[in-house]
């Protein structure tokens, strides 16, 4: 971990870049999409104008064509049916009123003298204003060449003034007209190209362009309708007709396509501004998710980390009792690898001894009644290694609760006990060793005490033996003149009496020697219930051994009723034995005189869950620089002491739970106290 930060951290400032490269990169893209499109939207929008302003040219061209050709079919018609003057005026009037765009109809001979000529109704006459002798010009050349050709022939357009101060930009057609064969005159219409324009079909080509005919110099002759072009989509045609030729301009009304107005530019801008804003969006979003998700990852890691170096094994249940997750930990306790543990119905660490009891144990634990009331304190069993050795296991259990509060299941902490049992029971050995010891170092001591008592028993058993000795020597057969022989009655009284003290001594000492024997070999469980009566009795044959030694009396005060304790009995009497021969060995020397010789033990119950022991003594005290190292182990006055009788005492208190301390007065005298737990329950007080 160490080794990364510096190499990550050096990394910092060239991601940097990188990252600042990303961004203008995509920054530069972004503009650069965004100027083509709108470059390409306004190409588009122009072509897309230009394309219809040259398909409409090509409309009206054709329109124009066809209008023209009907003119002629009309002329022709118009012929062939009448020679009669008023027939032709009758019908050379209908055709003017189906044919807005002919101003004027004649009816010339060979000689191209007009016979008949009529007029649209929708205008003033044609000549009204200009003879029509004068401008005849273009109109006879156009019928010299019909003539020539034998066929409909169009004039060059001229410009016929009217009355309004304006005039008729006019085309001509002349057509020969022929009877058998021979040419018998002409027929001439006069076209007005503004109607002409004005008649076109559809009309929509009128409403977004504007349509003219126009010199080859630009000039424009004629135009249809109101709407005026812009002058930059325009489209030129010519119009063929025989003899002469139109040129036809359609000119769009739009203008170039500017920026900001146009809808389509507009719109692909906002639409870039919106993905610009977009990505901004995204990014953030990402940036968001990949720190949710390093952070993810980090307390993913710390997690594993932490149950991996658990030495508590960890495992997660299902509700059906199904295992779904368990700790290294816990397959290093088991011995089972994790597939094992999950693809398994009945876990392969319940020692098969134990299984119907322990499915039966689970079942109640996973009872949806017991969710409430998970058993915080825990349970202790006994699961099974692979090897098939047995170990006790503390179990706490707690329940599963996910993100929406729905109860999935059981987790379990679990603890071998096998190394804390192992401690225990080396704990109780050495125990059981210290006790023998002290044991045996209080006998040890005491065996000067033994030879003192069992003396005197002794020495009566010997003289009372002598006694009877001689008694049997004073017989008659002994011939001592100097003594009477003693009736045979008196002297079986006298040895009788002798043989019962005998008796009588060998039975005490015989309970000297039981009481020692009895305090060495007792064992008792640990921990049993005693009343305090009973405590102090049991250690009273061994004290008065060494009170009548130090010539001392013994007072025991208890309180009623008498208080039962909870104890280690044999390891407390111990300490009651210490503590009392401390205080009469402190009486013994002179300092002390014999009639204060007093050693008083007293119970008292305080706070009512302890029971309060204190011995005390008239001896001459203890100095302060004495009392600091009283409880050291090996710390002793005394000549034959070992010194560790008070640490020893210190000890069994306090794994009781009590405390040992004492108190010594200033003229003499000292109070050694020491506390014990009360059996508490009704329970634990044996009836
Ligand atoms: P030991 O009895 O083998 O010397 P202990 O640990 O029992 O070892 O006592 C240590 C020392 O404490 C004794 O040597 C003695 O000097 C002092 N002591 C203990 N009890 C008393 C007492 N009641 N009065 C005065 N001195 C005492």
């Amino acid at each position: 971990m160490r080794d990364d930060l510096p190499r990550s951290m050096s990394f910092g400032p060239r991601r940097r870049w990188r990252r600042a490269l990303l961004w203008t990169a995509l920054v530069m893209l972004m503009l650069v999409a965004q100027t083509l499109l709108v470059a390409l939207t306004v190409s588009y929008e122009s072509s897309r104008t230009q394309e219809l302003a040259e398909e409409t040219a090509t409309l009206v061209a054709a329109e124009i064509r066809q209008r023209a050709q009907l003119v002629l079919q009309g002329l022709q018609a118009l012929h062939r049916r009448h020679a009669d003057r008023q027939a032709w005026q009758t019908e050379a009037s209908a055709l003017l009123q189906t044919h807005r765009e002919i101003v004027r109809i004649e009816r010339r001979d060979t000689g191209l003298r007009i016979d008949d000529a009529a007029d649209s109704p929708y205008r003033d006459p044609l000549f009204s204003r200009w003879p029509r002798a004068e401008m005849d010009l273009e109109t006879e050349v156009a019928c010299a060449s019909a003539r020539r050709t034998m066929s409909p022939v169009f004039s060059r357009s001229q410009f016929v003034p009217q009355h309004n101060g304006l005039g008729l930009e006019v085309v001509d057609v002349c057509v020969p007209l022929q009877e058998a064969g021979q040419l018998v005159g002409f027929g001439v219409a006069s076209i007005a190209l503004t109607a002409l324009l004005d008649e076109l079909r559809p009309p929509e080509f009128a409403r977004r362009h504007e349509i003219s005919f126009v010199e080859a110099d630009g000039t424009r002759l004629a135009r249809s309708g109101a709407v005026r072009g812009a002058g930059v989509y325009v489209a030129d045609r010519v119009v063929d007709l025989a003899g002469t030729s139109l040129q036809l301009r359609v000119d769009a009304v739009e203008r170039r396509p500017s920026l900001i107005p146009n809808l389509a530019t507009a719109l692909v801008l906002g639409l870039s501004l919106g993905l610009f804003v977009v990505v901004l969006l995204l990014v953030r979003d990402a940036r968001r998710r990949a720190a949710a998700e390093e952070a993810l990852a980090e307390a993913l890691a710390f997690r594993r980390a932490m149950e991996d170096s658990l030495i508590t094994g960890l495992r997660a249940r299902d509700r059906d009792g199904r295992i779904v997750y368990v700790n290294p930990a816990f397959c290093h306790m088991v011995g089972f690898s994790v597939d094992e543990l999950k693809q398994a119905t009945d876990p392969p660490y319940w020692p098969p001894e134990h299984v119907p009891l322990y499915r039966h144990r689970q079942a109640q634990r996973l009872a949806p009644d017991s969710i409430a009331e998970p058993a915080r304190e825990g349970y202790e069993t006994v699961f099974m290694r692979r090897n098939g050795e047995r170990f006790p296991v503390m179990v706490y259990e707690a329940p599963l609760v996910d993100r929406s509060g729905q109860h999935t299941g059981w987790m379990s902490a679990v603890v071998d006990l096998s190394a804390q049992r192992k401690v225990e029971d080396l704990s109780r050995q050495q125990q059981e060793r210290l006790q023998a010891t002290a044991r045996l170092a209080s006998v040890g001591e005491m065996a000067s005490l033994l030879s003192h008592e069992l003396n005197q028993p002794l020495a009566a058993i010997a003289s009372y033996a002598t006694g009877s000795l001689n008694l049997l020597d004073d017989t008659p057969q002994t011939n001592q003149p100097s003594l009477p022989p003693l009736p045979p009655e008196e002297l079986n009284g006298m040895l009788r009496q002798g043989l019962q003290r005998i008796a009588e001594q060998a039975e005490r000492a015989g309970r000297v020697i039981k009481s020692v024997h009895d305090f060495v070999r007792r064992r008792h469980q640990a921990h049993e219930v005693i009343a305090a009566d009973a405590l102090i009795e049991s250690v009273l044959p061994l004290v008065r051994l060494q009170a009548r030694k130090s010539g001392a009396r013994i007072e025991i005060d208890i309180p009623q009723p008498v208080p039962r304790l909870k104890i280690d009995r044999t390891m407390v009497e111990q300490v009651l034995l210490n503590l009392a021969r401390n205080g009469m060995q402190a009486m013994e020397s002179d300092a002390t005189p014999l009639e204060r010789r007093v050693l008083t033990l007293k119970v008292r119950v305080v706070q009512g869950r302890w029971a309060a022991f204190s011995v005390s003594d008239a001896g001459p005290g203890i100095a302060p620089e004495v009392g600091q190292k009283l409880f050291t182990p090996f710390f002793t006055t005394r000549n034959e002491g070992m010194g560790l009788g008070l640490s020893l005492c210190r000890t069994v208190i306090e794994q009781h739970g009590g405390a040992i301390d004492f108190e010594s007065g200033s003229d003499g005298g000292t109070t050694f106290r020491f506390t014990l737990p009360l059996a508490q329950t009704r329970a634990e007080v044996p009836a």
